[in-house]
């Protein structure tokens, strides 16, 4: 059994690899074998999370990388076939929303900055779309690789106060969708594109919201969700690992243009 799940001697290039998420499946990955790339538009960041890689006696390497520019990305690229050899996983783990593009009493939906919204828009959408253009070439080029995207509860049904992740995450199912088929049309059916959407972990880019910055006390947001998740719990990241191998392996092999929920039944609780 375990063969079908094994995933020792794969290159994997995950961004937002120096963030909470993306540093644990980093993490993860390569004590099961994996060499992985750890990138992130913080250095500092992804050097950290591959410091605990190679301690712990696994191999990695940390690229800079910004997901919204093409020449960075490719950068990135070159970066890890040269340590590595060809990528066969990507994983596009930069993602999050902003306080900036948040609605609250102070700030109407009507008079949210458009700048705001954009930049939150693009680092989730925009963000997960040029690394697959770049990293997905190569894998059309050598006709297999695998592609995970990381949407959120919100590609299924939008969250209040939060408008541009809300739309963004949706936009990366669909695009999720769009970009499995036409892999698998136009170049291999040995290339798969699928999603994780987490439920809600209590990590840097969403603390704002669910946590009290003073007294660290749960928001009245962030005890409505433990309200709506039936496991009375946030996520942590290690309850993403065991789906994210499954994606990432031969033991999903018939599985592309999917988005999986992980969120302790959080989309399955109708509130009552
Ligand atoms: P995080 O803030 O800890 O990690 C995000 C990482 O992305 C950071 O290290 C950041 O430096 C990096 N990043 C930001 N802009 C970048 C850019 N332009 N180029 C490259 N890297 C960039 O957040 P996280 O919660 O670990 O989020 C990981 C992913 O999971 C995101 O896509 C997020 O939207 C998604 N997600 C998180 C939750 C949750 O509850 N935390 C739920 C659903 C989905």
């Amino acid at each position: 059994m375990n063969s079908l799940f094994d995933l020792s001697g794969k290159t994997v290039a995950i961004t937002g690899g120096g963030g909470v998420l993306g540093g644990g499946i980093a993490q993860y990955l390569a004590a099961g074998g994996a060499q992985v790339a750890v990138l992130d538009l913080k250095l500092e960041a992804a050097e950290a999370v591959v410091s605990a890689i190679t301690t712990a006696g696994g191999r990695a390497v940390a690229v800079e990388i910004n997901v919204l520019e093409r020449d960075s990305v490719r950068n990135a690229l070159d970066q890890c076939v040269k340590a590595f050899g060809p990528v066969d996983i990507l994983i596009n783990g930069a993602g999050g929303n902003h306080p900036s593009a948040t609605t609250n009493p102070q700030q109407e939906f009507f008079d949210l900055p458009i700048e705001a919204f954009r930049k939150v828009m693009d680092l989730n959408i925009i963000g997960t779309i040029l690394p697959c253009m770049v990293f997905g070439k190569a894998m059309a080029d050598r006709e297999e690789g695998i592609i995970l995207n990381v949407a959120s509860m919100n590609a299924f049904k939008p969250l209040t106060r939060i408008p541009a992740y809300s739309a963004a995450k949706s936009g990366v199912k669909n695009f999720t969708e769009w970009l499995a088929v036409h892999m698998a049309q136009e170049y291999s059916p040995k290339i798969r594109v699928n999603a994780v959407a987490p439920g809600f972990f209590l990590t840097n880019q969403n603390r704002f919201l669910l946590t009290d910055k003073d007294t660290g006390e749960l928001t009245a947001r962030g005890q409505s969700i433990i309200n709506h998740t039936p496991m009375n719990r946030f996520g942590a990241p290690e309850d993403l690992y065991g789906t994210i191998v499954w994606l990432l392996s031969d033991a999903s092999k018939f599985v592309t243009g999917i988005t999986i929920p992980v969120d302790g039944g959080y989309s399955a609780f109708g509130g009552v």
